[in-house]
């Protein structure tokens, strides 16, 4: 069976490094997660102590610049995405949320003080953060938030509500966005803080090894030294979910790269009207669209990633990589599903793990319809979805 990265050639343009980062994560995800992640999908449970172990790898805040943070180019931060969501997405969503949300809001707007006290704390994986950004009545349209910080003397009151917050009842520190009389800022509202409570979100047919929570916030009072001083307006939220997006645009390919390995390693062996199922043309044809569309994923994945590398990817960008990577990624993890037949609705196999987990990665940080509205700005000018 010939690995479909191969038909493009795909591991010689990466770099040795590239080749190392991805084998490590891979070799890590083998050993302590590959055994165990249909179980923790099916117990709807995200086992808290991976966090110390990523941290141990370098995978938590990798790609930010020190306090214990890793440094390394975006790119390899991106295929360390692709090779977690090849396990699960809830794994990958872990990793950006606390990378991408939680410590780069802090590495980005944080005051001295702040970056001090969480981000080792962070990139060590001793302590989980979270970042509430989302509303019941606010999800796609953040600015319309109702979670409100008033001033009272030297201190700030938040009172709100955030929904379907990675992490939330998990973490140690929540990045909260909050309006303000003169905009949105963010806070960082550590846990036990009087007046923050959290609810997990139970049920859930997707990201099930993934910790998602709903924050209430009941008159929190937080000091000055609470607000993320850098951070000025929506813009800064809706900075760190590019960064997000960008591991996002990486990991929907690994969640397809495993989905297609698991429908050719079982369409070789699965026997049919006396030959491999493998050896039907609707069935190669099948494998064949799934392989070209993987591929091509791939290298708008690593296009974007030298891009960044270069300081010059813009968020349209990153819009046309989410959009089509995990719409692709879904489109082949249901394709795949088919060529196991029956098998393929057992947990057992990982394409239908996959494609229900990729459902909440097509709507979470930014839905693909507004990805889509966000490219068609970009093409116009004009915005449609205001
Ligand atoms: P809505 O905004 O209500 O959209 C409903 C539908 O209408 C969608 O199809 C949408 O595309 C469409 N729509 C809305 N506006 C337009 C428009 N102008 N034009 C065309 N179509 C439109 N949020 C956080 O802040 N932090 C987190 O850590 C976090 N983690 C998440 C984890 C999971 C598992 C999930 C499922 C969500 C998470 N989210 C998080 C929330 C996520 O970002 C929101 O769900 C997302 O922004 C969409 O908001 P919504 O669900 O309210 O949908």
């Amino acid at each position: 069976m010939t690995d479909p990265f191969d038909l493009l050639d795909i591991p010689t343009v990466l770099t040795d490094e590239e080749r190392d980062i991805q084998a490590t994560v891979a070799r890590f995800l083998d050993d302590r997660v590959r055994p165990n992640i249909a179980a923790w999908f099916a117990e709807g449970h995200f086992p808290r102590e991976l966090a110390r172990e990523l941290g141990e790898l370098g995978l938590l805040g990798m790609h930010l610049d020190g306090y214990g943070c890793a440094g390394v180019h975006a790119t390899g931060y991106g295929l360390a995405c692709l090779e977690l969501e090849a396990a699960d997405s809830g794994l990958r969503s872990f990793v950006s949320v606390q990378g991408s949300l939680s410590m780069f809001s802090i590495w980005r707007y944080g005051s001295p003080a702040q970056k001090e006290e969480w981000l080792p704390r962070l990139a060590a994986g001793n302590a989980i953060g979270c970042f509430g950004l989302t509303e019941p009545d606010f999800g796609s349209d953040p600015a319309g938030m109702r979670t409100r910080a008033v001033r009272d003397g030297a201190d700030w009151v938040l009172n709100g509500t955030k929904t379907w917050i990675t992490n939330g009842g998990i973490a140690d520190v929540a990045t909260v966005w909050a309006a303000t009389e003169d905009g949105v800022r963010g806070f960082l509202v550590p846990r036990g803080t009087p007046g923050l409570s959290t609810h997990d979100i139970e049920n859930k047919l997707s990201l099930r090894a993934s910790v998602t929570s709903e924050l209430h916030l009941s008159d929190v009072r937080l000091p000055e030294s609470a607000r993320l001083p850098a951070a000025r307006g929506l813009s800064a939220p809706l900075s760190c979910l590019s960064e997000a997006r960008f591991g996002i645009l990486f990991g929907a390919v690994g969640a397809a790269r495993d989905c297609l390995h698991a429908a050719l390693s079982y369409a070789d062996s699965r026997v049919q009207f006396g030959r491999p199922v493998a050896g039907f043309q609707l069935t190669q044809r099948k494998l064949a669209d799934m392989a070209v569309s993987l591929n091509t994923a791939m290298l708008l994945a690593l296009h974007l990633g030298r891009l960044k590398d270069r300081g010059d990817l813009r968020p349209e960008q990153v819009s046309v990589g989410k959009l089509n990577n995990v719409r692709e990624a879904l489109a082949i993890a249901r394709e795949c599903r088919t060529i196991l037949g029956a098998n393929g609705i057992s947990l057992e196999y990982a394409p239908l793990r996959h494609a229900n987990n990729l459902e909440s990665v097509l709507t979470y940080e930014g839905t693909s319809e507004i990805h889509t509205l966000v490219i068609g700005q970009a093409l116009t000018g004009l915005a449609a979805y205001r």
